[in-house]
């Protein structure tokens, strides 16, 4: 399947118009996963140097972050086979969520399956295709077609060669003891960005699972304050989960609508907004479901956060604003949104991405010219 049938055709021409020649390069590497895999050293707990010994220990092939002392990536290994191939197995249809953990490498477990061929039986060799039908690995079957069909746990085809392979770090002794968490490189750089400091009081908006937060807690030492809130209660639980492994004690979580932040009365001297969007800039996507009049809903959205996030912070206090995605509504515009209600914009101490659109110190990162996830960061202040 070509890549291009990948998006929607109205988000290919707004894409066009957005990015001009290179649209089309960006839309290819959104299709990949990222080629560099980024982990971040949990400084709480260990060093880098400590935690590469321990990673080269446990059969992987670490390397050092140019960018950031506490940034350690692996290399994408893949593709393992060209666009075109047809191996000719029996075949297993995977829905998207698991097709997209295949296409990086991980085993097919029985809920993730949709149909397989009748005859297929445990050991034989299969081929799985995502439900439009691009082949995004090769396995054994540790069931029959029946089983994988109907059960409701398990692993149903253990997959020998995937389209591309980043390493799998969730079973680690390491990542078990916190020594690390899985996080972009951009996502890294937020945190920096927001420079937080020992005695402050610093709002996260939008803090699950708390990649952000317990990044800000581990700049911290531990000290000061850190308020973090998220709306979904699956997501915050999952979010206290991490901050116990990490060994992060200076959050404090809060269930509830950012956007009725105010009523807490808080001033802070620091707030990141990390707003939930559309996501475009995640790798990989096997295909888009968002539309342009999903990027304008989702821009409108934000800009409620953002009243709130104004209201909540302190005279001379500093607003970052970050998102995953790739849109102008959701990003620059927002920002101009921020400049007219007085806000200032600051610049950013760690810079490797790209300027803005139409706009220089605000910080884009690009799939294709940095090979990470695409995203965007402001740094504004409350003057
Ligand atoms: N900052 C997080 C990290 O680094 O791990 C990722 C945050 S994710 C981009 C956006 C989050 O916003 C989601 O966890 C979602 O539940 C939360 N969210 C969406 N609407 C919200 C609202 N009205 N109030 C609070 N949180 C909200």
């Amino acid at each position: 399947m070509d890549y291009r049938e990948a998006f929607p055709e109205k988000l290919r021409d707004y894409y066009r118009r957005l990015f001009g020649d290179e649209a089309e390069e960006i839309m290819a590497s959104l299709r990949t996963p990222v080629e560099k895999y980024y982990i971040r050293v949990n400084t709480l707990k260990t060093s880098r140097s400590k935690l590469m010994g321990i990673l080269r220990k446990e059969g992987l092939r670490p390397k050092r972050s140019p960018y950031l002392k506490e940034g350690i990536y692996f290399e994408r290994e893949g593709p393992n086979f060209p666009d075109d191939f047809e191996p000719e197995l029996p075949v297993v249809r995977a829905n998207k969520f698991a097709s997209e953990s295949v296409y990086q490498g991980a085993m097919l477990y029985a809920p993730g399956v949709l149909q397989a061929d009748r005859k297929i039986k445990p050991g034989d060799e299969v081929e799985i295709r995502d439900p439009r039908g691009l082949l995004v690995g090769i396995g054994i079957a540790r069931m029959s077609a029946k089983e994988m069909i109907l059960s409701k746990r398990g692993l149903a085809v253990k997959v020998t060669l995937p389209k591309f392979r980043l390493p799998s770090l969730s079973e680690l002794e390491s990542f078990r003891e916190g020594l690390f968490y899985a996080q972009s490189l951009p996502s890294m750089v937020v945190a920096h960005i927001l420079e937080p400091g020992e005695g402050e009081v610093i709002v996260d908006m939008a803090a699950a699972p708390g990649g952000k937060t317990s990044h800000i807690a581990q700049l911290m030492e531990n000290r000061g304050e850190i308020i973090a809130i998220d709306k979904s209660k699956n997501r915050l639980r999952k979010m206290e989960e991490e901050l116990g492994r990490l060994g992060v004690k200076n959050v404090k979580p809060v269930l509830m609508d950012s956007r009725k932040l105010p009523e807490l009365g808080i001033k802070a001297d620091k707030i990141l907004l990390d707003a939930p969007c559309t996501a475009l800039g995640i790798r990989p996507k096997l295909w888009e479901t968002r539309k342009p009049k999903d990027i304008n809903a989702t821009a409108r959205y934000q800009r409620q956060f953002i009243d709130s996030a104004i209201k909540s912070l302190r005279k001379g206090g500093v607003l970052v604003y970050s998102t995953c995605t790739l849109s102008y509504e959701e990003n620059e515009a927002n920002v101009r949104y921020m400049l007219e209600k007085g806000l200032k914009l600051e610049e950013q101490s760690v810079f490797i991405g790209s300027g803005g659109i139409g706009m220089e110190g605000v910080q884009r990162f690009y799939p294709n010219r940095h090979l990470t996830q695409g995203f965007f960061i402001a740094r504004l202040r409350r003057v």
